[in-house]
C-alpha cells in the first residue's frame, strides 16, 4: 500500500508498504481520504513534541473498517465491519485524573493517530481497540470529503463554546486559514453582526472573502487592524477575538482591537519562543478582558460537528479548495506554504 512517511523532520516520502494485518485487538481501516491539518505540516517541517519519528502523519481522515480483530469482536464493541468512520486524534488512557473527570480530550498520556501511531496519509491503518472511543459513524449520505472536516470543525465548536459568540457580536478572527475559514462560518452562524478576518497574505483572505461575504477583510501589512475595527465599531473594539494563526504578533493585536469586558480566545498555539509572549495585565485588568484558551474537543462537540457538516451549515464547498491523490503530498504541501489553499483533501 502507498503511504507517506516522516522519517524525520523535513524529510516526507512516498513510500510502499506492506499493507498491516488486523491483530486480535486491533480495528483494520481503509482509507478514503485524509485532510491536511496545520499540525500535520509542523510534524513534517518543524517537528511536533508528541510527533514519535518515523511518522504516518494525518488524523483528518474517513475511513471504512475492514477488520476487527478476534478479542475486540469478543467485548462487543460498537464498530463492526463496513462502518465508516471518523475519529478524533487523540485516544484518552482512560486512568488519569482528567479522563475521570470527562476530559478525555485533556488527557495527559493521549496517544496520538498521526502522532505516535500511524495516521491516515496512507491507504490502510490499523489502530487499537481503544480507537474505537474516539470513533464517529459518518451518515450514509454524507460526502467523503466533507466528512474529513470533522475533526477541525469541531476544534472551533469547542472553541466557541469557550467563548460563545452573541448576536450583534463583532468578531475579529485574526489568521485566514482553514481554521479561520470554519471560525468565520461559525460566527456567521451564531449571529455575529460583523465579522473582520485580518491576515498577511491576500490570496488567503480572498479566498474567505468568497466563502463568507459578509467578511471584511484586512491585509495587516497595509492596514492597521485596529483602525478597521474601532472605525467598524465606532470606537468601542470587538466583542470578541479568536486568535487563529501561530504569529507572536496576534497577541498584542487581539488586546489592542479588543473591547472593553470583551473576550480573546486563544486558539492555536505558538511556536517556542513565541508562547511566553508578555501578558499586558494591566490592559486585561482595566478593560475587563476574559482570556481563553481551547483545545482539541470534546464527543459532543464532535457530534455537533458532524450535525452541522451533513446538514450543509458550512460550506465545505469553498474550504475545500483543493482535492489531489496521496502521491501528490509534495505538491499539496507546497500548495499550503504558498497560502494559495484553505484546506486540502488527499484522496487515497
Ligand atoms: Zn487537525
Ligand atoms: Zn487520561
Amino acid at each position: 500500500m502507498r503511504v507517506v512517511q516522516v522519517t524525520r523532520v523535513g524529510e516526507a516520502k512516498l513510500a510502499d508498504v506492506p499493507k498491516p494485518r488486523c491483530g486480535e485487538d486491533e480495528y483494520l481501516l481503509k482509507v478514503h481520504a485524509c485532510a491536511i491539518c496545520g499540525t500535520d505540516v509542523k510534524i513534517i517541517s518543524q517537528g511536533h513534541k508528541l510527533a514519535r519519528y518515523p511518522v504516518v502523519p494525518g488524523h483528518e481522515f474517513v475511513a471504512t473498517i475492514e477488520a476487527v480483530g478476534k478479542k475486540v469482536k469478543e467485548q462487543g464493541y460498537p464498530f463492526a465491519e463496513n462502518d465508516t468512520v471518523v475519529m478524533s486524534p487523540g485516544i484518552p488512557c482512560g486512568r488519569c485524573v482528567e479522563c475521570l473527570c470527562g476530559h478525555l480530550h485533556l488527557c495527559r498520556n493521549k496517544t496520538g493517530v498521526g502522532f505516535q501511531l500511524p495516521g491516515g496519509f496512507a491507504e490502510y491503518v490499523v489502530l487499537p481497540e481503544q480507537a474505537a472511543l474516539c470513533f464517529l459513524r459518518v451518515p450514509e449520505s454524507m460526502d467523503l470529503d466533507d466528512a474529513t472536516m470533522m475533526e477541525p470543525v469541531a476544534c472551533c465548536v469547542h472553541g466557541q463554546s469557550k467563548m460563545p459568540i452573541s448576536p450583534l457580536d463583532t468578531v475579529v478572527i485574526i489568521g485566514a486559514g482553514a481554521i479561520g475559514a470554519i471560525h468565520c462560518e461559525l460566527a456567521r452562524l451564531f449571529g455575529a453582526a460583523r465579522i473582520i478576518l485580518v491576515d498577511i497574505l491576500d490570496t488567503r483572505l480572498g479566498l474567505i472573502e468568497k466563502l463568507n461575504g459578509a467578511v471584511i477583510t484586512v491585509n495587516s501589512t497595509r492596514r492597521d487592524p485596529s483602525e478597521v475595527v474601532m472605525e467598524a465599531t465606532k470606537g468601542a473594539g470587538a466583542e470578541k477575538v479568536i486568535i487563529a494563526c501561530a504569529a507572536a504578533a496576534a497577541y498584542p493585536l487581539a488586546t489592542k482591537v479588543c473591547a472593553r469586558d470583551g473576550s480573546i480566545l486563544f486558539f492555536s498555539g505558538f511556536p517556542p519562543g513565541a508562547e511566553r509572549a508578555p501578558l499586558d495585565i494591566n490592559t486585561i485588568h482595566y478593560e475587563q478582558l476574559q482570556i481563553l484558551g481551547s483545545f482539541g474537543s470534546t464527543r459532543m462537540d464532535q457530534k455537533r460537528s458532524l450535525d452541522l457538516l451533513e446538514g450543509k451549515r458550512i460550506n465545505t464547498e469553498r474550504i475545500i479548495t483543493h482535492r489531489m491523490p496521496l502521491d501528490q503530498i509534495h505538491e499539496a504541501l507546497e500548495l499550503i506554504r504558498s497560502g494559495d489553499a484553505l484546506k486540502i483533501v488527499l484522496r487515497m
